[in-house]
């Protein structure tokens, strides 16, 4: 293997501890913990694991974390009120709507409720707003932390031709403003993309969150290109893999993130880097 591997597992833990200190004093200055709370409908196992390690990596870095936890069939208003109450909670700085929601529930609406300076997931228009003029906002913590890898491992972005697969409004989108951001230019691939082999092969960076194994091939990544997956599929066989074929792309690539262990691992410790940043605000 010739590519360089971008270990978010590693990152993540320095970040964690940096965060730690962070709200250690920040709880000294505002005379109370950072507080987050998680808005949870029930019903959906995926989103019940990954509350729990939520809430896990708040004990560990001192920082509150409440989970609300609305039945299955909660309605709209149900949902909508208690954002409401959270929006207003003088100890509350920090709001996760746990996503996706049952499909009697309207996402868009919900989110929109959130008071965007509490909106530590990144979802909410004006964020989303904010973000693509350049101005500073909370940023979808996934795509935060693809870029936290980078500019870590120290590759050069200005001026670089990047290529992001995928277009949702919680990983693609944003990382593609986020390379804006940082002077490169880019390019967004999605699903009608016609051929994403030509698109690649210009690109010093590639970028992947498509949710589909394989999608990314040898043939198509330039050499020395820096490769950061975000996508997480189970295999037949149990295994998370990402979107690139991992062994192959790794003999051409420069630099890649591993699945697990790459970009995976960032996600959470950049909640946190939110969550201070809101109260802190
Ligand atoms: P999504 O389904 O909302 O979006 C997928 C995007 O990929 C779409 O914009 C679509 O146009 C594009 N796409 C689909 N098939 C394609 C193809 N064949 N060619 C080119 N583009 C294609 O998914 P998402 O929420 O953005 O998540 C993407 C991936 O990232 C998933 O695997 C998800 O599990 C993963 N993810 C990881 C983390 C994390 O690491 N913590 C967080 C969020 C999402």
């Amino acid at each position: 293997m010739t590519a360089i591997i971008l270990d978010g597992r590693a990152l993540a833990q320095e970040l964690r501890a940096a965060a730690q200190s962070n709200i250690t004093a920040l709880s000294a200055r505002i005379g109370r913990a950072p507080g987050l709370a998680v808005v949870q409908v029930l019903g959906d196992a995926a989103s019940a694991r990954y509350v729990r390690s939520i809430e896990k990596l708040c004990a560990a870095v001192g920082a509150r974390c409440r989970v609300v936890a609305l039945p299955a069939d909660a309605a709209q208003v149900q949902l909508e009120v208690t954002i409401d109450e959270l929006n207003v909670d003088p100890e509350t700085d920090g709001i996760l709507l746990q996503l996706p929601l049952p499909a009697h529930i309207g996402t868009d609406a919900a989110i929109m409720r959130i008071d965007h300076r509490k909106d530590v997931d990144g979802v909410h228009p004006i964020n989303a707003g904010l973000l693509a003029q350049g101005r500073p906002a909370l940023v979808p913590n996934t795509p935060a932390g693809g870029m936290e890898l980078l500019r870590r491992y120290e590759i050069p972005l200005r001026g670089r031709r990047a290529a992001v697969i995928g277009r949702s409004a919680i990983v693609g989108r944003p990382m593609a403003q986020l390379l804006i951001q940082a002077d490169a230019t880019v390019t967004v691939c999605h699903s009608r993309t016609a051929d994403l082999g030509p698109v690649l092969r210009e690109c010093e960076i590639v970028c992947v969150a498509a949710g589909r194994p394989g999608l990314v091939t040898a043939d198509m990544i330039r050499p020395g290109a820096v490769v950061v997956d975000f996508g997480t599929n189970v295999a037949a066989d149990g295994s998370l893999v990402g979107d690139v074929d991992f062994a192959a792309v790794a003999e051409v690539a420069g630099a890649i993130t591993p699945v697990p262990g790459g970009a995976g691992p960032m996600t959470n410790v950049m909640l946190i880097r939110n969550l201070i940043a809101a109260a802190q605000q």
